[in-house]
């Protein structure tokens, strides 16, 4: 009977080994059919800020619940050179969306000449109904997909034109839904800057308020996480995504807002993290709360793939018009 049990506890772990992996196999051409839409045209260079090459290219997304990613897809990079290529002095890292238009599908266009520009160093937020194109522009912006007409330029340089990696070397984006990997706390914090030291790793975690909640698990930055280790709430993953992107650095920055799962107080301490990470990075929001985007240098109303409205806030409540039916209906909410 013990002889027969052994084997079949073993198959059952095989089993489990076998079924992650194919699931991990799974994701991976998910990813790489992913890749594939877009490609470097031959011999682009890398997207230069102030003068000066892109740092290391990371050429994955950290995690960013756009894409799902899984430790079989990322590869090993060498660490990040100190410094270099991120926030500080790059003061030139402007987005501009130039006339864009884009589809999925050929046969269902999704944005229509869309226009706008992030100065270096602002805000701007997208607000709409649900399927209106938001999260479309995020993805373009981090060159998941290229546009079909018009141009999406960072610092005057058409992002098609050069690397796709060093694009992404320079945006950090703290998704609604962080994909964590099946690795330590350590690994999917560090994710945001391969090689940072356990010392980095602390002080990011401190400075996005997870430090405490990891220090008080028993195993600490060498808990486990995802689906066979430590599961993490909504916040607790969104926190980890804060801090991914505060060893990062990176001079501009993608915040996709959580829709729901988190409690009002949590929320609003999580609004204020991201806003002190917004500081001074070039910023573009996927708001679903209008109170993130009272600040915003710039605010666009999206409907189905248009630009209905746009302005500050104060304008677009003066101009009471769709902005401000949203904001009336937010606050008797609230
Ligand atoms: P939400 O607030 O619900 O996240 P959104 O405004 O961000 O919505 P998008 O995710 O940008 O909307 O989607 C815009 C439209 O594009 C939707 O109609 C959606 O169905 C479609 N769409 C999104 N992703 C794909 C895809 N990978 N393939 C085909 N169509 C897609």
């Amino acid at each position: 009977m013990i002889q027969l049990y052994i084997p079949l506890g073993f198959l059952g772990v095989l089993y489990r080994e076998i079924k992650q992996g194919l699931t991990d196999l799974e994701k991976m051409f998910t990813l790489m059919e992913r890749e594939r839409e877009i490609a470097d045209v031959p011999g682009a260079l890398a997207l230069k800020l102030n003068g000066a090459a892109s740092p290391h290219p990371n050429p994955l997304p950290q995690g960013e619940g756009i894409t799902p990613l899984t430790p079989a897809t990322v590869p090993d990079l060498p660490p990040l050179p100190e410094g270099e290529g991120r926030g500080e002095g790059h003061t030139n890292a402007s987005v501009s969306f130039q006339h864009v238009h884009f589809a999925y599908d050929p046969a269902r266009p999704i944005l229509h000449d869309i226009s706008f520009e992030i100065p270096a160093g602002k805000t701007v937020a997208v607000v709409g109904p649900s399927g209106s194109g938001k999260s479309t522009l995020a993805r373009l912006l981090f060159r998941f997909y290229d546009v079909q007409q018009g141009q999406i330029q960072i610092a005057g340089q058409d992002i098609k034109q050069v690397t796709q990696a060093s694009v992404r070397a320079v945006i950090g984006i703290v998704p609604q839904d962080t994909v964590l990997f099946n690795d330590t706390v350590e690994y999917n914090i560090a994710y945001g800057r391969p090689g940072a030291s356990r010392a980095e790793v602390e002080a990011a975690a401190k400075a996005a308020h997870i430090h405490n909640f990891i220090a008080a698990t028993p195993k600490g930055y060498d808990t486990m996480v995802g689906e066979r280790g430590l599961k993490l709430s909504g916040g607790e993953k969104q926190r980890v995504a804060i801090a991914r992107t505060l060893l990062k650095n990176p001079p501009i920055l993608i915040f996709d807002e959580a829709t729901s799962a988190l409690d009002s107080a949590n929320e609003r301490a999580i609004q204020a993290e991201l806003q002190s990470v917004a500081q001074n990075k070039t910023t573009l929001v996927i708001a679903h709360r209008l109170s993130t985007v009272v600040d915003a240098h710039e605010i666009l109303v999206m409907e189905a793939g248009t630009i209905l409205e746009r302005g500050t806030h104060a304008a677009l409540l003066a101009a009471n018009g769709r902005y401000a039916q949203m904001w009336a209906l937010q606050q008797s909410v609230e």
